[in-house]
């Protein structure tokens, strides 16, 4: 099993270290430094098997190489995964942090890292006070970028005005009915941004205290989890779970365009051919998610000002899409073809140069 998802990770390098102290096993995925330094979150949570937490680690830093590489920013792709033993002991999180950042700077810049699912800013203050300066996304009293969400849910709006240019030849969002599945950190930011376009909302939700923050006192109209993705919309943003687009939900869909910053919103590649043949534009996830890792790295290694982040975010993911859609037309081929296809241009001339 090892050797087969090794070989068809086809990446650079892999680390990994048991430690000793916790009990918990760290996973380093650098799939490529060809565009640039690696960069990836830092995932912490509990596997059922040393296998499932590398083989997660494997496949979100390829999708990492892809979101730098299919718009062509100079960073490479890479991923963390701190798989925690059953049973740890919340009081071990800080030193586990501190001996995980060591792992981050013994690797001196080739990996930069932030918050991923299970870890938040504030873990990445305790990871800089051993593994700076390659730790993205401390909090703003450290100095830091914070929260990339908001950055994220304004690349996902971003995403659907390219959606709306390419399928309206108009990039507004005013009037289109939008439904957001997920208000967390993303889906959350979203959603405002949306109201403020003039765009139709609705949401669906599970966490009660989302539901009724949003539905009573935003005013924004709820749609029940299980009837979000046969709701008759414009646009279905997916900002919750992976896989959501699958050959059993695909036929149930009623919408016009997929966009949203689930990653790994597919089930399988087929699934972006099903969506194709059912006439709905798809477009990729790690394009219209990008605008977070766009964000950090601009703000935090670039010295850009968050006002830059966003037009960089602007011109950036905008571009990607139509391209890729442009492409996909012409061709016959998905979005998520053409998107790789991209990726792999870059990384084809960045081997080339
Ligand atoms: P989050 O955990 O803050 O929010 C997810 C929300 O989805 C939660 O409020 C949860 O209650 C809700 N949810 C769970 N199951 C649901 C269901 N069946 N129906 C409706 N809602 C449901 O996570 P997030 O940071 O907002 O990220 C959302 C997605 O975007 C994830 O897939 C994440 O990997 C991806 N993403 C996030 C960022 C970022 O900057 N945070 C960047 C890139 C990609």
């Amino acid at each position: 099993m090892f050797d087969s998802v090794l070989r068809d990770w086809e990446g650079e390098s892999l680390v990994i270290h048991r430690d000793v102290p916790s009990g918990a096993w760290i996973l380093i995925a650098i799939h490529s430094t060809r565009l640039g330094p690696a960069a990836g979150g830092t995932r912490m949570k509990q596997y059922p098997a040393v296998e499932d937490a590398l083989c997660d680690a494997l496949r979100l830093s390829k999708g990492m190489t892809l979101k730098f590489a299919a718009p062509g920013l100079p960073y490479g792709g890479a991923k963390a995964v701190i798989m925690l033993p059953d049973g740890f002991e919340p009081g071990g999180r800080r030193e586990l942090l501190r001996r995980y950042g060591e792992h981050v700077k013994a690797l001196r810049g080739v990996f930069y890292t932030g918050p991923d699912f299970g870890t938040t800013p504030n873990d990445m203050d305790v990871i800089a006070e051993t593994g700076s300066p390659y730790i993205f996304c401390r909090t703003p009293e450290a100095g830091g970028a914070g929260d990339p969400g908001p950055y994220t849910a304004f690349g996902v709006l971003t995403g659907m005005r390219a959606v709306c240019e390419h399928l309206h030849g108009d990039a507004s969002l005013a009037s289109r009915r939008v439904l957001v599945q997920g208000a967390g950190d993303v889906g959350g930011a979203l959603i405002p941004l949306l109201v403020a376009e003039g765009a139709q909302v609705v949401f669906s939700e599970v966490d009660d205290r989302l539901i009724r923050y949003f539905r009573d006192e935003v005013g924004v109209e709820f749609v029940p989890a299980e009837d979000a993705l046969g709701d008759e919309c414009d646009i279905l943003a997916p900002c919750a779970l992976g896989g959501v687009l699958d050959e059993t939900t695909i036929p149930r869909l009623r919408c016009a365009a997929v966009a949203g910053s689930a990653n790994n919103q597919l089930g399988s590649r087929e699934d972006a051919e099903r969506l194709r043949a059912r006439g709905i534009l798809y477009a990729p996830d790690y394009i219209v998610n990008a605008g977070g890792a766009m964000a950090i790295t601009s703000l935090e290694m670039r010295g850009g000002t968050p006002e830059g982040a966003r037009d960089e975010i602007a011109t950036y993911v905008r571009r990607a899409l139509l391209r890729m859609f442009e492409v996909a037309d012409r061709e016959g081929i998905t979005p998520d073809g053409a998107a790789l296809r991209m990726a792999e241009e870059h990384l084809a001339g960045a081997v080339a140069a």
